[in-house]
């Protein structure tokens, strides 16, 4: 897609196009219990195990909203710069569906808890946020297995919260550093841990393209888009397919108010059905449930637990450790990450390689199968024990390689390091006597290279360093192998005939 000024450039016409994007993101609550109910739920349990009279909607069961759910949700839009109500209302939105035993789903429509706030852009732009409000998540009906529908209501009464922007969005680039910018606040506030291959985060994109300074036309919905990477492809076809549309000027194919789905497959979205409006929902106040009061004081207790946020830790790591934008933005994009950096440097790593360690070696090993890591936090090394390896590559005592094979064999065995160098035999050679002999052994037959050297071509010396830490088994100390290796050379006689 090409841009400019953010318009999107018609391929057939050269005609410019705005694309008015805004996005829904529905965010899975870390709480323990569901949002109404008792009930524990963890993704992958067996199906209907997680579950009671409340959120499987037995008549006469009575709802009762859960408080730890509620002060995530305010942690969040606090997080976001946004105003809490003090008082918001759960509703019943209407409608019929086989993993939806009430018939309704918990919401909130006209009331919801928190509005406005919003994310600020690399480029200057904000996205505004129109509201967020409380639901409870359906259950999940199977369709794959032959001729019968399974469903499945453990994640029925899960905790969400719903993010809506005003349609500030006008590119499929915007839209991912939006999404990547909420799930960072996300993750950092605690409230969720936004694992989108596990549903905790799923996207809706709504969009429509008008000719500049013209009234904006029909909007299209895309829904449940699960990946990021999916949001900006889908986005991207959308607003090629509504060009295209526009500009075959057949009124039949305009594009028409309804929800289409990505296919990921095929790159393109397509019809799903008409896109319901408000009042096909019949939304009504929730008589099983009071209004939602927040006090000045709940507000107070909430924003106590707020920690540093993303943008604001990246700033500081600029200011205080020197780091570079780029390094402070990849050590700030994940709290766990984060945290471990400065407690690698409390433990007393100095801030540029215990950045390095990090980047270059245990962030490459999330996805790692040897390792069985899948996410950060789940890494099995102390920050303390990087912070050591550190330290003993800083002081020569081991070489960089050695450090590297030493701190993945640290995080699989979980043995310490003073007891793996010595088993591993990656302790640096500093013995004169040793190097000497390996740098003898490493000149036969190099006149060409000595007689560089002599010459004063001291990048010569570079072609010799290679055979002496293989003579070694990489374990001399590169210094010393250096200043053998002229002391030898400035010691031989030249030839007398050059
Ligand atoms: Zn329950």
């Amino acid at each position: 897609m090409k841009l400019v000024d953010s318009a999107y450039v018609s391929p057939k016409t050269g005609k410019r196009w705005i694309p008015v994007i805004g996005l829904e993101v529905h965010c899975q609550l870390k709480t323990r219990t569901k949002l109404f109910c008792g009930c524990e739920y963890t993704f992958g349990a067996s199906p209907n195990s997680l579950t009671c009279p409340v959120c499987t909607g037995q008549p006469g069961a009575l709802p009762v909203l859960n408080e730890e759910a509620l002060a995530l949700a305010v942690r969040t839009a606090q997080a976001l710069g946004a105003e809490v109500a003090s008082e918001s209302r759960f509703d019943r939105k209407n409608y019929f569906y086989c993993d939806l035993p009430k018939g309704y789903q918990i919401s909130q429509f006209d009331r919801p808890y928190c509005k406005g706030g919003g994310i600020a852009l690399a480029n200057g732009r904000f996205v505004r946020l129109a509201r967020i409000h409380m639901e409870e998540d359906a259950g999940k009906a199977i369709h794959d297995r032959g001729d019968a529908t399974l469903v499945d209501l453990n994640r029925a009464g899960v905790p969400l919260i719903e993010s809506v922007t005003e349609a500030d969005i006008q590119s499929a680039a915007d839209a991912q550093e939006y999404l990547a910018a909420l799930k960072e606040i996300l993750q950092y506030t605690g409230a969720s841990d936004c694992d989108m291959e596990k549903g905790s985060l799923r996207c809706d994109v709504n969009i429509s393209v008008h000719p500049p300074g013209e009234p904006w036309r029909t909007k299209v919905e895309i829904k449940n888009l699960n990946s990021f990477r999916y949001v900006g492809a889908a986005i991207e076809h959308e607003i090629a397919r509504q060009v295209a549309a526009y500009e075959s000027e057949d009124p039949s194919r305009y594009p028409v108010q309804e929800t289409r789905l990505y296919d990921p497959q095929r790159g393109e979205t397509r019809s799903m059905r008409g896109k319901e409006s408000a009042h096909d929902y019949r939304y009504m106040p929730d008589p099983d449930l009071p209004l939602v009061h927040v006090d000045a004081a709940f507000l107070e207790r909430q924003r106590a637990h707020l920690p540093e946020l993303p943008a604001a830790r990246r700033e500081r790591y600029e200011k205080q450790y020197g780091l570079t934008p780029t390094d402070a933005g990849v050590l700030t994009s994940e709290r766990a990450v984060a945290d471990f950096f400065e407690a690698v440097v409390r433990a007393g790593g100095r801030a540029k390689e215990a950045s390095n360690w990090i980047q270059n070696e245990l962030l490459r090993w999330v996805g790692d199968q040897e390792l069985g890591l899948e996410r950060f936090d789940e890494l099995q090394l102390r920050p303390s024990e990087l912070a050591e390896v550190v330290d003993l590559v800083e002081r020569g005592t081991i070489q960089n390689q050695a450090g590297r094979k030493l701190l993945r064999e640290m995080a699989k065995s979980g043995r310490p390091a003073k007891v793996l160098v010595q088993e591993l035999g990656l302790e640096q050679v500093q013995d004169a006597g040793r190097i000497e002999e390996w740098c003898r052994a490493a000149l036969v037959g190099k006149e060409k290279v000595i007689a560089d050297v002599r010459a004063g071509k001291e990048a010569a010396l570079n072609a010799l360093l290679g055979p002496v830490l293989k003579l070694s088994g990489g374990k001399a100390n590169v210094q010393l192998v250096r200043e053998t290796l002229k002391r030898l050379i400035a010691e031989t006689e030249p030839p007398l005939n050059p």
